[in-house]
């Protein structure tokens, strides 16, 4: 394969095609289309300037299943990468189908009037996915993605099953406006409003949004307060590993934040039902995200470092152990190498190496798969020479928070 269409010119798109245009020798033909091409045509010159590589660029409403098919063999494209929202997830997976191509993206599909991250709807395209001989590739960015392949690879080469695992996201970064997500608003405000759910003792277990918190020392960061929240990838972690315990997602956010994000949500800002104004239907959160900061603009403006990994523990022979497998990733550093901040440094280039792996025929079992079922090691290899190098620690047993 050498053909890649990229549907998405956001913030993870721009960070993925610049690091796709890097290696020239896996991805040689490589065309950006996204609902506006304005944006794509602006990430291609930031593609030509640091590169050197010419990219194509096309308009796209990838929820026009045809339209897409037939950009797909306009393009001669391979495989689609996703980076659009979770809305277009099921259209770009109908459209692989339809032209015979290969699929992966970052998140997991939501309908826009329902906010349940919940993986049903993919996983039905399993068979049909089989029977065409494609693949699909579920949830590769950093969480869902690297989380995944880290605990992949920490069963696979320290542990003989995993009892406990706490995923843990630390974004020590600051961009100096009041009120700003790092990426796209309107998913991060629905995630964070959502109630929290964890998986324990084969159950799920419910807590009110944003009111469990606890303070944890973050290599490279410092302590910061992170906030038990549902993550998409706990469905999938203890669908694939049934040995699984407890799994719990864990989200840093400072006090303003969750000051600004409690307020905007008792006035009802965060709503995803439609409201009459002025005699039109509008939804408020898609209004809110309208008048935010586009988390595509913060590059310049933020620094500091983000830490995201998994704490495990599991067997290991006739012992116990725990493992902290992480990455740190530095703002500044992302901006300087591909003009964007870490938040879409590392998901960007989860999803290149994702990519990578499916061009290179490492992941190209037909089905749809979830990162935690596919072989680690290349990928977690490509981590540590593109730019999202990795350490594991043992550690004296499972923190108790
Ligand atoms: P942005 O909002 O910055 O970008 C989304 C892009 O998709 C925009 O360019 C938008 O177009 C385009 N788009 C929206 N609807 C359509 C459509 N119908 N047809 C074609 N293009 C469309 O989002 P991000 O870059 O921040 O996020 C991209 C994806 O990555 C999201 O799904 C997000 O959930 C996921 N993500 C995953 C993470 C992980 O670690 N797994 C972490 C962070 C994000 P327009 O410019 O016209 O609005």
């Amino acid at each position: 394969m050498k053909n890649v269409l990229v549907v998405g010119a956001g913030g993870v798109g721009a960070v993925a095609v610049v690091k796709m245009a890097m290696h020239p020798e896996i991805f040689q033909d490589i065309t950006l289309a996204s609902r506006t091409l304005s944006k794509c045509d602006e990430i291609a010159a930031n593609v030509k300037t640091r590169t050197g590589v010419e990219i194509k660029t096309a308009q796209i409403d990838a929820m026009d299943v045809a339209a897409t098919a037939a950009l797909i063999r306009e393009t001669g494209a391979e495989l689609v990468v996703n980076l659009a929202l979770p809305y277009q997830d099921l259209a770009l997976m109908d459209a692989c189908l339809e032209a015979g191509v290969h699929y992966l993206d970052t998140a997991n599909y939501e309908p826009e009037d329902d906010a349940k991250f919940e993986y049903h709807w993919q996983w039905a395209y399993q068979d049909r996915f089989k029977k065409a001989g494609l693949t699909a590739i579920l949830g590769s960015g950093f969480d869902p993605g690297v989380t995944s392949i880290f605990a992949t690879w920490i069963r696979k080469h320290k542990l003989d099953g995993i009892r406990l695992i706490d995923v843990l996201d630390c974004n020590g970064g600051d961009n100096g406006k009041p009120f700003a997500t790092n990426f796209n608003p309107e998913i991060n405000i629905r995630e964070v409003t959502a109630v929290a759910r964890h998986w324990e003792n084969g159950d799920w277990v419910e807590t009110p949004a944003m009111t469990r918190k606890v303070a944890f020392d973050f290599p490279a960061v410092g302590e910061k307060n992170m906030y038990l929240m549902y993550h998409e990838e706990l469905e999938s972690l203890k669908t694939h590993f049934p040995e699984v315990e407890r799994a719990r997602f864990w989200m840093t956010f400072g006090d303003a934040y969750i000051n600004h994000v409690t307020v905007l949500q008792n006035i009802g800002m965060t709503r995803i039902d439609p409201v009459v104004y002025e005699g039109k239907e509008i939804i408020p959160l898609q209004f809110l995200k309208a008048v935010l900061p586009d988390p595509s603009d913060l590059g310049a403006l933020t620094k500091g470092k983000t830490c995201i990994g998994d704490i495990i523990t599991g067997p290991s022979g006739d012992a116990e152990k725990t493992y902290y497998i992480y990455n740190i990733c530095d703002h500044e550093e992302c901006y300087a190498e591909v003009g964007s901040q870490a938040v879409a440094y590392t998901t960007g280039v989860p999803a290149m190496i994702g990519a990578a792996m499916m061009m290179k025929g490492i992941w190209l079992d037909p089905g749809v798969w979830n990162t935690e079922q596919l072989d680690p090691d290349a990928f977690m290899e490509m981590l540590n020479t593109d730019g999202l190098p990795w350490q594991v620690v043992e550690l004296d047993g499972h923190p108790v928070f």
